[in-house]
């Protein structure tokens, strides 16, 4: 079955907002089996609207529109779709009464364009939003179906999660079941080489890899006619995915990140963590705190950026710094452990380095940064040269430095 995305809006077209949700739909439609061969994003233009649409239904099984659902003028979508099905808008009550609920729980003032928003399509199915006013709706002609989704990504993800997903389940005559391989510590092409034979051999399940920030996801997806045949699809695929990355495998729950189950072994194991950072700046301590119920685990965090608070708070020593400059596998160790110290934690990260855009010399040029991570008594540390501008180097510190951690923890014997 295929699937085609719209989105609608015209900030999205002058490059005013990234396309994010595109991004979360096409990822989520490849992940129930749904082929996606066009995407496409239009104007808040009536005209060209109703053309996308025809034109979109002239090839596709399933359209989703995202955005433009609003209660101003401009908002079109509802009214485009309803042109190109032949359908008449009418009011839906049950939709008037959540909008006024809505409204009168938050002490706000309905205008009268709000009641735009209650009125659907004949014969759409209307699905109702938790986190805004605009319903999503479903319009089906024959056996196509139109889905409509409100653009504010924090509306259109649960509504399409929660209420457009099991639509498109009920639609698929097939099943479809997927499980996510996350990766740490290879890089996407070398994870590709691993597997080329299997890419190149795919047919059902089909593997599907994901680049993100020092991570490679990859997705099996096997089509069958019942979940367990399906299954059975998947499992020695990912068996085989397993012998191949070993360790380099953190999870194959969809919903685990990094510092998720990086936590999760400190907690499994009983060991304690805090962090120093320097170049990143309280980024490794942010992802960490991210993780609900890190409290178990986690001490204290610094941020040394400077080298006088290196050596105030860490205890690095100044002939160090002098010696060896504050960007170096030195000071890098006696962060880690002066935080080992100071906080009485099992294990302990630490990070330097040069973010830039200045501040790098032949020598230690822009991106170069020392990871060092203490495990009970013992200090590793690790070099990385990357690219890219601070924003960049900073994310992907921050990342390999889970990275390392998790690697130091997994090896020491604990
Ligand atoms: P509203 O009820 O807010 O008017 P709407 O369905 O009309 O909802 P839009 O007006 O198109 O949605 O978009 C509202 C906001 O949602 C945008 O300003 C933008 O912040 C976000 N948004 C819209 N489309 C996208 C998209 N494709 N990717 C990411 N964010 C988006």
């Amino acid at each position: 079955m295929t699937v085609e995305l719209i989105s609608v809006g015209t900030e999205i077209l002058l490059g005013n907002i990234v396309n994010t949700n595109a991004a979360f739909l096409a990822e989520e439609c490849a992940g129930l089996g749904l082929s996606c061969y066009y995407q496409s994003v239009v104007g808040d233009n009536e005209e060209r609207l109703c053309a996308a649409i025809e034109t979109a239904l002239g090839r596709s099984d399933i359209l989703i529109l995202g955005g433009g659902l609003g209660p101003t003028q401009d908002d079109l979508t509802k009214e485009c779709a309803a042109k190109v099905l032949g359908k008449e808008l009418q009011m839906d009550p049950h939709s008037k009464e959540r909008i006024e609920v809505y409204f009168q729980k938050r002490g706000l003032t309905l205008t009268e364009n709000n009641w735009k928003q209650a009125m659907v399509p004949e014969g759409a199915i209307v699905i109702d939003n938790d986190n805004g006013t605009a319903p999503g709706l479903i319009l089906e002609k024959g056996e196509q179906a139109v889905l409509l989704l409100p653009g504010p990504p924090n509306e259109l993800k649960p509504m399409f999660l929660n209420k457009m997903v099991p639509y498109l389940r009920k639609k698929q005559p097939t099943v479809i079941f997927s499980e996510m391989v996350k990766i740490c510590g290879v890089g996407e092409s070398i994870a590709e080489t691993m597997i080329r034979d299997l890419i190149d051999a795919q047919t059902n399940p089909t593997i599907a890899t994901y680049a993100k920030t020092s991570e490679v996801h990859i997705r099996v997806t096997a089509k069958a006619d019942s979940k367990k045949e399906a299954k059975a699809l998947v499992e020695p695929m990912v068996k085989e995915l397993k012998k191949r990355f070993v360790n380099h495998i953190y999870t194959c729950d969809e919903n685990v990140t990094l510092e998720q189950a990086l936590v999760d072994m400190l907690k499994k194991e009983g060991l304690t963590i805090s962090t120093a950072e320097s170049c990143t700046g309280g980024m490794v301590a942010s992802r960490l705190i991210g993780v609900p119920g890190v409290s178990e685990t986690y001490k204290s965090g610094l941020i040394t950026y400077s080298n006088k608070a290196k050596r105030r708070l860490l205890g690095v020593k100044s002939n160090t710094l002098k010696e060896f400059g504050a960007v170096s596998e030195q000071v890098a160790k006696q962060m880690a452990k002066g935080v080992a110290k100071l906080t009485g934690a099992d294990v302990t990260i630490a990070t330097t380095g040069i973010a830039g855009p200045d501040g790098g010399s032949e020598e230690k040029p822009v991106g170069l940064v020392y990871v060092a991570v203490y495990v009970k008594g013992q200090t590793m540390v690790r070099k990385f040269q990357f690219d890219g501008n601070r924003e960049k180097i900073r994310q992907v510190s921050t990342a390999q430095a889970l990275i390392f951690a998790r690697k130091c923890i997994l090896g020491s014997n604990i």
